[in-house]
């Protein structure tokens, strides 16, 4: 397995109209799962294109496994893609799909047969190589899209939206069996997804993209605990976005009174002074009324109560303004218009922007 390096690359589209990838820069290790997330037209996909060749960088280097491959055409680099579309040729058996790849760089035809069918008893499909994939499930051709893709034993596996047209429990089933597959080949992979909760599940680690550069990158945890920005709290998980004031800093810990109450965070600014705050909808608590105070408890009451099985979700106004409330206690729901006093967790608040 080889790394991907990034090394201040720009790409443009029509003669420069379109900025599509702005001087961005990451380094993937080898036997890493890295998944590039972000809205669409972010330039995921143009960055993958730019790993496989299949674009060519208007400015900057690209390195896979150490070596320059940044004028290298498409066809000399040791990689390669799975589509969204799964792309398989339908006249073609299933055996036949996944032995193509290798018939072509010319590997003799028995010998890509059998690496075929190893390929499709990676995958699961044992067995299903005589048959056309039309008399295959959207999960099993998917399958064999990336069975496809693994007989080539490419440096670099890059899956391009892979599962968007797959439901979802599918997806979820799908997404752990490629997830399992990178890891006992010990593969590098670099995934792209809009989806962030896909993104949590099967990464090492998340580049978050938006607008043609990298929004902040990390380890999924690192991602939901420390979002950089109010953009990537609510971008990574749900947040409400709430204003704070600093009223002391010790060290790197700042307390930060929010609505009259007090908490204290990981600060990134210097001085005190008003801030914005990502509190998850799990981490404002709703309070009981005989330890309810106006220290310790906010005031609210609830616009919108729903009932998810597990938990409730609410939405609650308050002086902070209307804020999403995961709760739960759901043997003692609250309907609408219920007076409430809410409180903070000790986790899942964050300090996201300094004025
Ligand atoms: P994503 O995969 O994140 O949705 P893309 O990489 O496909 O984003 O696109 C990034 C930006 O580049 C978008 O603004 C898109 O419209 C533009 N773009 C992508 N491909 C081309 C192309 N071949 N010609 C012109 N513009 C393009
Ligand atoms: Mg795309």
């Amino acid at each position: 397995a080889g790394s991907v390096v990034f090394d201040n690359v720009t790409k443009t589209y029509g003669k420069g109209a379109v900025t599509a990838i702005d001087n961005v820069s990451f380094t993937i290790q080898p036997g890493e799962l890295v998944t590039l997330l972000g809205p669409s037209g972010c330039g995921k996909t143009t960055t993958l294109r730019m790993i496989a060749g299949l674009e060519h960088a208007t400015r900057g280097k690209i390195l896979i496994g150490g070596k320059d491959v940044t004028q290298l055409p498409a066809t000399d680099r040791d990689v390669s893609m799975v589509f969204q579309s799964y792309a398989l040729f339908p006249h073609m058996t299933v055996l036949e799909n996944v032995a193509y790849g290798l018939t072509v760089t010319g590997v003799a035809k028995h010998e890509a047969r059998e690496k075929a069918e190893e390929g499709l008893r990676l995958v699961g499909l044992e067995g299903y190589g005589p048959r056309l994939p039309s008399e295959l499930s959207g999960g099993q051709q998917q399958r064999v899209a990336v069975a496809r893709a693994l007989v080539l034993e490419p440096e670099v596996l890059l899956l391009d939206e892979p599962l968007s047209n797959l439901d979802a429990k599918l997806r979820r089933q799908v997404r752990t069996e490629i997830r399992e597959l990178q890891q006992k080949l010990g593969l590098t992979a670099v995934y792209v997804t809009h989806d962030q909760e896909e993104a949590l599940a099967v990464s090492d680690r998340i580049i978050v993209m938006n607008r043609a550069v990298i929004a902040q990158q990390g380890t999924p945890r690192e991602l939901y605990e420390k979002p950089a920005s109010a953009f990537i709290a609510d971008f990574i998980g749900d947040a409400n976005l709430v204003d704070g004031t600093v009223i002391g800093i010790d060290g790197d810990m700042a307390r930060i009174d929010i609505g009259g109450l007090n908490v204290n965070l990981q600060h990134r600014g210097q001085s005190p002074g008003p801030v914005q705050v990502a509190v998850r909808p799990d981490a404002i608590r709703l309070v009981q009324g005989e330890t309810a105070s106006d220290q310790s408890s906010l005031k609210g009451h609830i616009l919108h109560a729903a009932y998810l099985g597990n938990h409730m979700q609410y939405s609650i106004a308050s002086e902070l303004g209307e804020l999403f409330v995961i709760d739960g206690h759901i043997d003692a729901p609250r309907a609408i218009g219920d007076e409430v006093r809410l409180g903070f967790a000790d986790r899942g608040l964050a300090v996201v922007a300094i004025d």
